[in-house]
Parts: C-alpha cells; structure tokens; sequence
C-alpha cells in the first residue's frame, strides 16, 4: 500500500527531527496531487505507523496544494481542475509549476515531562 510505505517514511524523518524529550502530538505534510494520495488512507496508515513509533494518538494533518500550470505557447498561468487541461488560448502544452509537492511541514510536540511551575 502506497500511503503506508508514506507514512513509514515520514516516521523515519520524524525519528531524525523529534527533540529528546519531546512527545509528537502531530505533524503537518503538504502532498501535492501527482502523489495520488488519499488523505484519509494516509491517516489510517499513519494511525498504525505512529502506534508502533510510541506516537499513539498523534494527529496527522494533510494540505493537498492545488496543480499549477504554465502555458508553453503564451506563458499563462493558471490552477487548473485537472492537470491535462488545456490553456484558454487552445494550447494542450503546459509546464507543471506545482503540484509536486511532498513536504514535511510541521511536527507539534509538547514536553513528556509534566512540570507545573
Ligand atoms: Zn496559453
């Protein structure tokens, strides 16, 4: 399954990030669309991947940042519905400017250790 082999490596990323003594409440990834990612699988994925990480109820955020297209005959831009639309001068021929995306955001954490003032 393509989300869980996602998931497993966003965890290897965590693992190299995470302060000692820190307790991963959840993390942010920004997947663009060429990914073909289900949210909601990837959430499932990271529901079972964060568990055997000692992560057990962290939350897993996605943003889908939408396609953006150049136009290779007038240099339009534009963010389309779907990536193989065409430009409005008629031309079929545009540059993937985004879309592509696989970025680790953020990762929220609070201290393990409970320490009132
Ligand atoms: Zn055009």
């Amino acid at each position: 399954m393509h989300e869980v082999s996602i998931a497993e490596s966003l965890a290897d990323l965590i693992r190299r990030h995470l302060p000692p003594h820190q307790h991963l409440i959840g993390i942010t990834v920004r997947i663009g669309p060429i990914h073909g990612v289900v949210p909601e699988s990837l959430e499932m994925a990271w529901n079972v991947v964060s568990e055997k990480e000692g992560w057990s109820g962290s939350q897993l955020h996605v943003i889908t940042p939408p396609w953006r297209l150049r136009c290779g005959a007038c240099g339009r831009c534009w963010e389309p519905v779907t990536v193989d639309e065409h430009c409005t001068c008629g031309s079929p021929h545009a540059d993937i400017m985004a879309g592509d995306e696989f970025v680790l955001e953020s990762i929220d954490v609070e201290s393990a250790v409970n320490c009132p003032q």
